[in-house]
């Protein structure tokens, strides 16, 4: 029997465009032999649109962008009331409500395999101060920051500004607390652009870290595994643009990757080492990618884990697995199983 697996795609979020890419990648990756495809498209209003199983690879994303149903609307109802389950779901997702634990949860209720991280690892991970509070637990180095909420920035705001100038030195990085691809981060050099730079940020989120700027390569490996994660090899990214934003992570495709990537064996074995004990303080499950900074005196910085990183081919995560020696569908393969064991071991 051939067993039906859900792809969750699309979404209420920034990156839903990159999750239609991956979604048809997958189904071209797919074993159609050995699986039912069930497509599932969330639209960018949070509607669930359930498409008739696919049969072969989806030639164009348009294929997969399901048009409004007028009599089935929602699909939400069925999986809620247990009908036409599939056995094993792949969310395809990034960002709010995809990859922040909040889908996991409702999966978790309908009582269904996902693979990928579970509830708390992916909150606890696209809070990038939940998350650093944890690192700092288990020890992992890291860049010095500032963190507030929206209202005690309103408050005293100079307070917070004193605070962020005695504390860390230009350029800082002001980021979302909750958000991921790059969307609303940007780069203060003085005291005019972080202000700026927080108002901006805060447009995005109720809670803002705002970071110490590091002159640093970055460098990042893909984890893969449940309760024994092994680690691929390494990749570095060259950005060209000012840093690595959305544009230069999704659009420009100028982005160059090396992989592996040229560090000391040392930096190699104290970042896999750091990758290790990350993936673990935050109880990760199937699949993070950890992403560092190496300073010119090969200093090791964790700067931050992704729970459900890019997984298109041309991603860093699959090419990384690649270059280890593991495939695109063997890839999805491993995921799927390291779902269905994780769903047994929780029996
Ligand atoms: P996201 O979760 O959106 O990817 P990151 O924290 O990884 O957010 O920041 C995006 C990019 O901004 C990084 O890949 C890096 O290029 C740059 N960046 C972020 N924080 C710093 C920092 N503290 N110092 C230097 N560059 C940074
Ligand atoms: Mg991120
Ligand atoms: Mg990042």
């Amino acid at each position: 029997m051939k067993k039906k697996l859900g792809i969750v795609y699309g979404g209420k979020s920034a990156e839903h465009e990159v999750s239609l890419s991956t979604a048809r990648a997958v189904t071209n990756a797919i074993d159609f032999g050995k699986y039912e495809v069930i497509p599932v498209y969330i639209t960018y209003e949070g509607e669930w649109r359930k498409g008739e199983p696919l049969l072969a690879p989806a030639e164009t994303i348009e294929q997969l962008r399901f048009k409004k149903d007028v009599e089935k609307p929602d699909c939400i109802d069925d999986f809620l009331n247990g009908n036409d389950m599939p056995d094993i779901i792949l969310p395809l997702l990034h960002g709010t409500n995809g990859e922040d634990g909040t889908v996991q949860g409702l999966f978790e209720v309908m009582n269904i395999p996902y693979a990928g991280n579970g509830v708390l690892a992916s909150s606890a991970g696209m809070d990038k101060v939940i998350m650093k509070q944890l690192f700092a637990h288990v020890g992992l180095k890291q860049v010095p920051y500032v963190y507030f909420i929206r209202s005690e920035w309103r408050k005293d705001q100079d307070h917070w500004i004193r605070k962020m100038e005695s504390e860390l030195t230009f350029p800082m990085f002001v980021k979302p607390a909750n958000l991921g691809s790059s969307v609303g981060i940007s780069k203060a050099v003085d005291h005019e652009s972080l202000i700026a730079a927080v108002e901006f940020a805060l447009k995005f989120d109720r809670k803002i870290i705002v970071e110490q700027g590091v002159s640093a390569r970055e460098v990042e490996v893909a984890v893969l595994g449940n309760d024994d994660p092994k680690c691929s090899v390494l990749g570095e990214i060259k950005p060209v643009a000012a840093f690595y934003d959305y544009e230069a992570k999704y659009q420009d495709g100028n982005t160059e990757l090396l992989i592996p990537a040229p560090v000391t064996n040392a930096v190699e074995t104290t970042l896999k080492e750091m990758a290790i004990r990350a993936f673990k303080v935050l109880d990760c499950s199937g699949l993070v990618r950890a992403d560092f900074f190496v300073t010119d005196q090969d200093e090791v910085l964790i700067n931050e884990v992704n729970t459900m990183p890019g997984f298109t081919p041309t991603s860093m995560f699959p090419l990384l697995w690649q270059n280890t020696g593991i495939s695109y569908p063997e890839l999805i393969d491993q995921l799927i199983e390291l779902a269905l064991d994780r769903h047994e071991e929780k029996k």
